[in-house]
């Protein structure tokens, strides 16, 4: 089969084998996988020096082709499937363990990340399988890490107590993952402010649902002036000044969820402590989501509420020139792969 693989600098298309499901195991054929900015990151060796090795990717849709011994408990061979967990999340978690009990597998010490979808076959735990309905396009396939990162972090906003109708901010509203958490919180009843650069991307943020759309540089008087502060800002820039501007925006006692992961050479956030004493802040990271997170966001897809858009498409072969142009900033929402064989 085709696959993608890291090698050294350069991502190269190989021939190799067909991976074999193990205990527990699905082997899925990939209909389409879309092109994430930790695909990106881990091709460049951006944190903190770690690059990637071996089959990158990590959002996907398939077809289930075979099972390992145990694995149809979960799915069947035939199945229509998305990646549940997100790429970070994990393909296998322990279930057992107490992080996996309170609902935070991706802490589990056992858990393995799920890695490896530019490529033609994939094998996975299929305990992190959710399968689709036929409305369900291929295209869709953002929703394994995109879809499922964003509604995590929208997620948050409940548990920490953010009422429907406050105003919340989004920090790179236009791009793969801030695309979902615009009609993500629009649809749990939030009033969203979506930041992003330039008009083409601010009247696609409006288009969204955003009741409101700025640049960075207007930002934080709009949300001071006008709406008090936000009631929560979600950060899914992958640039530390998106940071400082999602503490900037944020009102008296706002919630910081960071979610972007900017390359380490951008520095860190940097915070006075009077800025905590005036600001009185809560700040959180929300990383991918559980497979139930999964089963609820293809829930809002069936339902019409959420969509992917996907400004791109192209083969394997297309990797390294996606790469180049996802770096420069060149999509609203996300590219796909729909042709892994070519
Ligand atoms: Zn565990
Ligand atoms: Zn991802």
């Amino acid at each position: 089969m085709k696959a993608a693989r890291i090698e050294g600098d350069e991502v190269r298309i190989l021939d190799v084998p067909v991976p074999e499901p193990g205990d527990g195991e699905a082997l899925v054929k990939i209909s389409a996988t879309g092109v994430c900015h930790s695909d990106l990151h881990l091709a460049r060796g951006d944190w903190m020096g770690i690059r990637g090795t071996g089959v990158i990717g990590h959002e996907a849709i398939g077809v289930v082709e075979a099972l390992g011994p145990g694995a149809d408990r979960h799915v069947a061979v035939g199945d229509r499937v998305i990646l549940g967990l997100g790429g970070a999340g994990g393909g296998y978690w322990c279930g057992a363990c107490k992080w996996c009990l309170a609902g935070h597998p991706r802490h589990c010490s056992q858990a393995t990340a799920i890695m490896g979808t530019f490529a033609e076959y994939f094998t996975v735990g299929a305990q992190s399988l959710v399968t689709l309905p036929d409305e369900i396009d291929d295209l869709e396939a953002p929703l394994a890490c995109g879809g499922l990162t964003a509604y995590g972090a929208v997620k948050k906003l409940t548990e920490h107590r953010v009422l429907p109708g406050s105003p919340v901010a989004v920090i790179g509203a236009a791009g793969g993952l801030g695309h979902y958490a615009v009609q993500i919180a629009t649809a749990f009843g939030y009033d969203v402010i979506g930041v992003d650069v330039g008009e083409e991307r601010l009247d696609f943020v409006k288009s969204l649902g955003a009741v409101r759309a700025v640049n960075p540089d207007e930002a934080v008087q709009v949300m001071q002036r006008e709406y008090g502060g936000a009631a929560a800002s979600l950060v899914f820039a992958a640039r530390i000044a998106g940071f400082r501007l999602g503490f900037d925006v944020l009102g008296q006692r706002g919630l910081f969820v960071a979610v972007g992961l900017p390359p380490t050479s951008d520095g860190n956030l940097e915070l006075a402590p009077f800025e905590m004493f005036s600001k009185d802040p809560t700040i959180i990271f929300s990383a991918v989501g559980t497979v139930q997170d999964m089963r609820e966001v293809v829930a809002l897809v069936a339902a019409g509420k959420v969509k992917s858009h996907v400004s791109r498409t192209g083969g394997l072969s297309e990797i390294g020139a996606i790469f180049d142009e996802l770096e420069a900033s060149q999509y609203l929402g996300r590219a796909v792969i729909t042709d892994l064989g070519a």
